[in-house]
């Protein structure tokens, strides 16, 4: 299958980058952007299908960004494999693949910054990853900048940094509109991640307990149940399964605060636990009452 879809161009310049959208742009076409780190996904392809149905001409960056890892992460051996995201880019039938060098985007000298709060200060990844969200911000201001898209497909997988690029989007007045898009699962609930590969059998077969855990939590808290009782139970659960937890909350879904009552909003429950050397962070929402 994959040898017979035509392959996707793969471009690392930033100028030739500019060139093709801008032929495109003279055409009438819509700009469709997908960000990744590579190492692609059935969930990442299944935002680039969500851009395709909302803009003619796709492309998607592959860019392992350094400055969201902080320097006891996984920057080195985060997986790479631009061949392999290439063959899956065509499947999609993805216009362009833009993957530059880290020179590209951080040349000698580069000095700027973008300070992101409101979302990015919800005491959530922030409170683990400190720096993250600052990285996170640069690159995809950056990214933006350089493609110009109608509109750029974020995941709610990482529901946090949604909020925080919609949040950035709008105050820097950035042209692109930013789309949120399901978490895809593998068969058992696991949410897909490229960091999924880290898992040893045994981590595999105990990962999908966050999402059940999650699932049965959402369920009870629609149901009525208080938050305070089914989200600490919800955490024991998680913990006897064998992971270690960073949180596992209940939030406003719009602006990630604390929420005690289901009646205080619509309610998003967000966690990150690990396993072993392996982070997983996991979201979903609470279906709110008939
Ligand atoms: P990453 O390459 O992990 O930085 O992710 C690139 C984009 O894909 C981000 O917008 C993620 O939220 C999104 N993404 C990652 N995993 C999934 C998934 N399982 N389903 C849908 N989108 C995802």
């Amino acid at each position: 299958m994959t040898s017979s879809a035509p392959s996707v161009p793969l471009v690392g310049s930033l100028a030739e980058l500019r060139r093709r959208v801008a032929d495109w742009r003279a055409r009438g076409e819509r700009i469709g952007f997908v960000p990744t780190m590579g190492a692609l996904h059935d969930g990442h392809l299944s935002l680039v299908e969500e851009a395709r149905r909302r803009a003619e001409r796709v492309v998607v960056s592959v860019f392992v960004n350094p400055t969201q890892f902080a320097a006891n992460e996984d920057f080195g051996r985060y997986p790479r494999m631009l061949e392999a995201d290439l063959d899956r880019l065509a499947r999609v039938a993805a216009d362009l693949c833009y993957a530059p060098a880290v020179e590209e985007m951080y040349p000698p000298g580069f000095s700027t910054g973008v300070t992101v709060g409101g979302p990015a200060e919800a005491d959530l990844e922030d409170r683990f990853r400190p720096t993250h969200f600052a990285g996170v911000a640069v690159v995809v201001a950056k990214l933006l900048n350089q493609a110009e898209p109608d509109i750029a497909v974020f995941g709610e997988k990482d529901y946090q940094q949604l909020l925080v690029i919609r949040r950035m989007a709008r105050d820097l007045d950035l042209r692109a509109e930013i789309v949120g898009a399901p978490t895809l699962r593998e068969a058992d609930g696991l949410a897909m991640s490229s960091r999924n590969v880290y898992l040893s059998d045994e981590e595999r077969r105990v990962a999908p307990a966050l999402h059940r855990a999650l699932v049965a939590a959402a369920g009870r808290i629609s149901a009525g149940e208080p938050i305070g009782h089914v989200m600490g139970e919800a955490r024991e659960e998680v913990a006897t399964a064998g992971f270690a937890i960073d949180y596992l909350e209940a939030r406003h879904a719009l602006t990630l605060a604390r929420i005690a009552r289901r009646q205080d909003g619509p309610a998003r429950l967000l966690a990150a636990a690990r396993l072993g050397a392996t982070r997983l962070i996991d979201n979903i929402a609470v279906e709110e009452a008939r």
